[in-house]
């Protein structure tokens, strides 16, 4: 029998379970030790098992399920017969029971593109900063980011060994974002969070300008965009190419689906058709409220310097 749900919402019930899947994989290599960790393109650019067996499993599983999709992942990856081990099947029943939103109700799987970063925050995943990492799966139709899945392995490691360790994030355009309590910076506060393992000159006098009250540097795009949902940052901040597009898709969606904006440094809004340039070279500009404190204090040097 033909199922009654829409692709896309058939599409981020199974990205909902594919992503706990690849959450559970992370987990497993740090538990059995050997990371095998290689360089890509230099050595704060690394791609590990996790990052290899996540992006397998995320991939096969979708491709599976829906073979007219476009799949964009990070790993540059061989062709070969993924392990059955791998493959997930299952979708998340609380999803296919919300409704579509009417203007994405009548899209075709081969209309979507799908960015898959199997693992964010690698560098800090090899650091033991397990709480920066997420797995995320965007995706887009018209060049436009629509629906998001984050989870976040190592969701409570910090509370405990009986704390359930965890959690998965998702969201719709038109529909909303779950899976967390949003909340909001104290008014007044700037708090700017930006990268930790990317720095540069670029990015700090962009920061600098902005006269936060406090700087909190830490791993991973998905990261950042959990902490201006919940309140611990206000406005992520990077002037520096380097952050692609399988970054940003997934945060975005989530982020816009609560009223928050995500542009380049210029203000630009990302494009996500399948055809685009993979890196995300003007930046990254994101806040929950207060999107216009932070874009006017961009300084013409630093826009200047990173072009779109
Ligand atoms: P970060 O804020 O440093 O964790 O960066 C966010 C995302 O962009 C991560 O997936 C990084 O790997 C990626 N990224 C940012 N800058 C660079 C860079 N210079 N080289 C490679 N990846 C980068
Ligand atoms: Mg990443
Ligand atoms: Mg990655």
């Amino acid at each position: 029998m033909a199922s009654s749900h829409t692709v896309l919402m058939r599409l981020v019930a199974s990205a909902y379970s594919i992503a706990q899947k690849a959450g559970t994989i992370v987990r497993r290599v740090i538990a059995e030790g050997d990371l095998g960790i290689v360089q890509k393109t230099c050595a704060t650019d690394l791609q590990t098992k996790a990052d290899r067996l996540a992006q397998m499993s995320i991939c096969s599983s979708l491709a599976r399920k829906f073979p007219k999709l476009t799949i964009i992942g990070e790993e540059d990856l061989p062709c070969e017969e993924v392990d059955q081990e791998l493959i997930e099947d299952g979708q998340w029943e609380e999803i296919l029971q919300q409704p579509c939103p009417s203007q994405y109700s009548a899209i075709k799987e081969e209309d979507l593109v799908v960015w898959v970063d199997p693992l964010d925050g690698t560098k800090e995943y090899t650091e033991g900063l397990l709480d920066n990492v997420t797995v995320l799966i965007g995706i887009a139709y018209e060049g436009k980011a629509i629906a998001g899945v984050i989870n976040q392995p190592y969701y409570n490691y910090q509370a405990g060994p009986d704390a359930v360790l965890g959690r998965t994030i998702w969201g719709v355009l038109g529909l909303g974002a779950f899976g967390f309590q949003l909340k909001e910076v104290p008014a007044g506060k700037h708090i700017i969070t930006t990268t930790r393992s990317h720095n540069s000159k670029l990015v700090t006098d962009c920061v600098t300008a902005m006269n936060p009250d406090d700087v909190l540097r830490v791993g991973g795009a998905g990261n950042k965009i959990i902490q201006l949902i919940e309140g611990k940052a206000s406005a992520y901040v990077f002037a520096s190419p380097g952050c692609k597009k399988w970054d940003t898709c997934a945060p975005e969606v989530i982020l816009h689906a609560v009223g928050g904006k995500l542009t380049d440094i210029h203000g630009n809004a990302l494009q996500y058709n399948k055809e685009v340039k993979h890196m995300n070279s003007a930046g990254v500009l994101a806040t929950l409220r207060n999107y216009d404190y932070y874009a006017s204090r961009v300084p013409e040097s630093v826009k200047n310097a990173l072009v779109p």
